[in-house]
């Protein structure tokens, strides 16, 4: 079968790699002059660092099999995210703390010497609003579980920054992406697997597409015309772009970044995030310690922006409120009722996924495809509606 993948990120190279591997013939397009989607790196030709061109990604992952499907296309190096916020303490002057909250954090703050056990107990009997039970939104999450202290110092101002609204329109569920935890351990995330493709993004996704029964074709549009000379079309642009914006725009944050460059160690650490509201940026990133195996003079850092993406800009954070999520019904209804293709990955099921559950969901298309196809039903009849 003809299949056309639309987008050479994630989503479309695994789902294209994979129906390649099937023998099936398989184009990939993509609007940009190069794969990779928002995971792209690149090496910057001043200071030979490893650049993160669309922000940080680090891979983390409990999928077993998605660890061995990254493994079997790009060497993967150890790599832990420990992540800083320069933020206000309880005296009023700037410092750094660890994140996500743990109890170094707990303790600098509330400049105390608490075992794990006495830190629970403070941060639930003096900090935590107990009387909130079942909390909805992101504010009343972080009040539940860390109290009003340090959800202003860590988690009020870079939310209004990173998002634009105020933690209490936000849904508890973007908080729950961080722990809090009663130890020392200042991992950023909870994966059993987690690490950095040692030559970059870019060329794992390159090795991932490099198979004879695909053909990629970058700085090419997509138009759904397009897929009227294939079998069936995989679509990873954004969901509202497809059916032309015709119902309204999905809501999305978009990033700038400032980048700037500096001789030896700018921060001593990769990510650097900036918990007041005062500071314009939500955090800097300083690429070169995304790969601590390497050694560069130079630095390459991005200081980062987020705002409300405006038509034109690069959209990546679905916003999903409220007024969000009913205009996304009506896209899901129209996408339902669309034959031939399937909406995948995050701008087009409008979700916030991280690398990791992009490519298990596109090696589930796939197969889901194939086994479709094994049943004797047409190509046509696939699709999986976004969620
Ligand atoms: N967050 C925060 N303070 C921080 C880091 C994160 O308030 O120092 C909040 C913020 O709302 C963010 C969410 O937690 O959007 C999820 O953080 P994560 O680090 O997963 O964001 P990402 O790296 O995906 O932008």
């Amino acid at each position: 079968m003809n299949i056309l993948c639309v987008g050479a990120g994630l989503s479309g190279a695994v789902i294209g790699r994979h129906l390649a591997g099937a023998g099936h013939q398989v184009t990939v397009i993509d609007s940009r002059d190069h794969i990779g989607g928002n995971c792209h790196t690149e090496r910057d030709a001043e200071t030979g660092v490893l650049v993160h061109v669309y922000g940080p990604h680090i891979f983390h992952t409990d999928d077993a099999e998605v660890w061995g499907y990254v493994n079997r296309f790009e060497n993967f190096l150890p790599y832990k995210n420990r992540v800083k916020s320069t933020t206000r303490g309880l005296s009023g002057g700037r410092e750094v703390f660890s994140l996500p909250v743990n109890l170094h954090t707990i303790n600098q703050f509330f400049r105390k010497t608490m075992r794990p056990e006495e830190a629970h107990e403070f941060i639930t009997r003096e900090q935590a609003d107990t009387s909130i039970t079942d909390p909805q939104t992101f504010e009343e999450q972080a009040m539940r579980f860390v109290g009003k202290d340090l959800y202003e110092a860590f988690f009020k101002g870079y939310t209004v920054k990173q998002w634009g609204m105020h933690p209490s329109e936000l849904p508890a569920s973007i908080l729950k992406r961080l722990p809090v935890r009663f130890n020392y351990d200042d991992n950023y995330f909870f994966h059993q697997f987690q690490g950095m493709p040692e030559n970059g993004y870019t060329a794992m996704i390159g090795k991932i597409l490099d198979h004879p029964g695909i053909s990629v074709k970058l700085d090419t549009e997509f138009t759904p015309e397009m897929g009227e000379g294939f079998d069936h079309v995989f679509y990873s642009g954004p969901l509202d772009g497809y059916f032309g914006y015709e119902l309204g725009r999905l809501g999305y944050r978009t990033l700038d970044f400032e980048r700037f460059t500096h001789q030896g160690d700018y921060q001593g650490c990769a990510v650097m995030n900036y918990g007041e509201e005062e500071v314009p940026y939500t955090r800097i990133t300083e690429h070169k310690h995304f790969a601590p195996w390497e050694s560069h003079e130079g630095s390459v850092l991005y200081r980062e922006f987020s705002r409300m993406a405006e038509p034109g800009d690069i959209p990546y954070y679905p916003i999903r409120q409220v007024k969000e999520k009913e205009l996304l019904a009506a896209y899901v209804k129209l996408a339902e009722e669309t034959r031939g293709v399937t909406f995948v990955g995050r701008l087009a099921t409008y979700r916030y996924l991280d690398m990791d559950v992009t490519i298990r969901e596109a090696l589930d298309a796939a197969r889901g495809f194939e086994a479709c196809l094994e049943r004797g039903e047409a190509a046509s009849a696939f699709s999986t509606a976004p969620l």
